[in-house]
């Protein structure tokens, strides 16, 4: 008897009452049976997917639809045969995977068979889902946002010159699904409206005139947007927002709202320790299952927008990387009190753009009492320095491995000059001191663009330094270079 009960009661208990809430949290706990292992940070290829779908032949409908202006194939992939259509299209800009990841995911989901077997039975007989994931396939080579020919693919959905472009507004067209989703990563320093908290998951129903109307569709995809809402505040409380819902008469989620499909933007943003957004994956994955239950259930009819209009608008810009509060920094003779923000950039390392490094710099400066930082330090009574070069170069790189970290920074030494081999060698590693040669001098300027080394006094001591945008406390016991390049990467 338990052999056919057990199920049908975990089926019941997962499912059958739904409130999305429950079925969400099932699907992030077993998350990791279904995460594609081949692919673990943003900067995956073209030629990643390929490999990923081939190994999907036979248990998926995998089809070819187009080629990109570099003549990469664009892939389109269906499951389910049901009556309710749904088109899910992922980074149309390049350099915005991380739905594409949680669609690789979902498909490993839809091609196996266990606990979740009448979850995906319910979905694959009510819904046809069409996934078209890397609609840039050349954007995503270089990780850039825009297309080969550096169209941005989202303001070419009226005249529709690019290929990858045309391909979406065709499949569209031929399908004429009831559901899209545009699936988008948005800025990192994007805050849930006012209240400090990051906007990791953004949402939108997008506006299909200047007006911003609501019809049918689009306040089903508002009622919808409110479930998945719902869902997934247990995992990122306070951390949803709402995306600029002005119209954008040359976007994709706008026209194809417009075209009678109910459209939802999901924007994929920024969440503390989580930069290859392998978390945001995740939520990605499990919003998206929520979705096609929820659209299979019908369950959007007996909601309303209320839970939509209620979510914080996104605020662009509202956090940094380091944010330092109310510290004292010279003027003169004198002192005034300042905030400090820096931001991390991701540079290339190479022009195959699978790896970066970070590079920091002082992004905002006076009272930046209305911003957040994915770090912060309230230095209230600490004093601010720009730190100073060693006296001495570094030749070699054994002399290097060997330097007390811990007595230079207690001197405020936050620089060193080191020999042109050193420097090659380690100038794109996370490092205790900022490197310098003899082309390359230090940054001394406390003034925004600038990269100053910086140190941090109270009245016995150096407490902090910052070294390229990172806060560290200056340690009590010896570290060398050598343990701290261990420690650190
Ligand atoms: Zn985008």
């Amino acid at each position: 008897m338990e052999r056919f009960l057990l199920p049908f009661l975990l089926t019941t208990l997962l499912f059958g009452c739904v409130s999305g809430q429950k079925s969400g949290r099932q699907l992030f706990n077993h998350y990791l049976e279904y995460k594609e292992p081949s692919v673990i940070n943003r900067r995956f290829k073209h030629s990643d997917l390929v490999a990923f779908l081939q190994k999907k032949e036979g248990t998926l409908d995998i089809q070819k639809a187009g080629q990109s202006v570099e003549g990469r194939d664009i892939y389109k992939v269906t499951i389910g045969n049901g009556p309710v259509k749904v088109l899910l299209w992922s980074q149309m800009h390049g350099d915005e995977p991380t739905a594409t990841m949680a669609i690789m995911d979902i498909l490993n989901f839809f091609s196996t068979s266990d606990k979740f077997d009448a979850f995906r039975k319910r979905i694959k007989k009510r819904l046809t889902l069409v996934f078209i994931p890397m609609l840039n396939p050349d954007g995503a080579e270089k990780f850039q946002r825009r297309n080969a020919m550096d169209f941005d693919l989202n303001r070419d959905a009226a005249r529709v010159q690019m290929p990858e472009a045309y391909l979406l507004k065709s499949t569209q067209h031929e399908l004429s699904p009831e559901w899209g989703f545009n699936l988008h990563d948005q800025s990192r320093y994007y805050s849930a409206g006012h209240t400090g908290k990051l906007a990791t998951i953004s949402f939108l129903a997008p506006a299909f005139n200047y007006e911003k109307d609501i019809n049918e569709g689009r306040a089903n995809a508002m009622k919808l947007i409110g479930i998945l809402s719902n869902a997934l505040e247990q995992f990122i409380p306070g951390q949803i927002a709402k995306y600029n819902d002005d119209f954008e008469p040359r976007a994709f989620g706008d026209n194809i709202q417009k075209w009678g499909t109910n459209t939802i933007l999901i924007e994929s943003g920024g969440e503390k320790g989580d930069r290859e957004k392998q978390r945001i994956r995740q939520l990605n994955f499990v919003t998206l299952l929520t979705a096609f239950e929820a659209i299979a259930n019908r369950v959007y009819e007996n909601t309303t927008v209320t839970k939509y209009e209620s979510l914080p608008f996104n605020r662009g810009n509202a956090f940094h990387d380091l944010l330092i509060r109310q510290v004292f920094i010279p003027k003169g003779k004198d002192w005034v009190i300042s905030d400090i923000a820096f931001r991390l950039k991701e540079k290339h390392l190479s022009s195959a753009c699978k790896n970066f490094y970070l590079e920091g710099s002082i992004a905002d400066i006076g009272d930046l009492s209305t911003y957040y930082g994915y770090e912060e330090l309230d230095a209230r009574g600490l004093y601010c320095f720009k730190g100073k070069p060693a006296p001495k170069s570094i030749k070699t790189e054994e002399q290097f491995l060997n330097l007390n970290v811990t007595n230079l920074w207690k001197e405020g030494i936050t620089d060193l000059m080191v020999s042109d081999k050193v420097y090659k060698k380690y100038i794109h590693q996370k490092l205790p001191f900022a490197l310098m040669r003899g082309d390359k001098p230090g940054d001394y300027q406390l003034l925004i663009g600038k990269n100053p080394g910086l140190y941090l006094k109270n009245k016995e001591r150096i407490a902090y330094v910052v070294i390229n945008a990172h806060l560290y406390e200056v340690p009590k016991s010896k570290i060398t270079v050598r343990n701290w390049l261990q420690n650190n990467n």
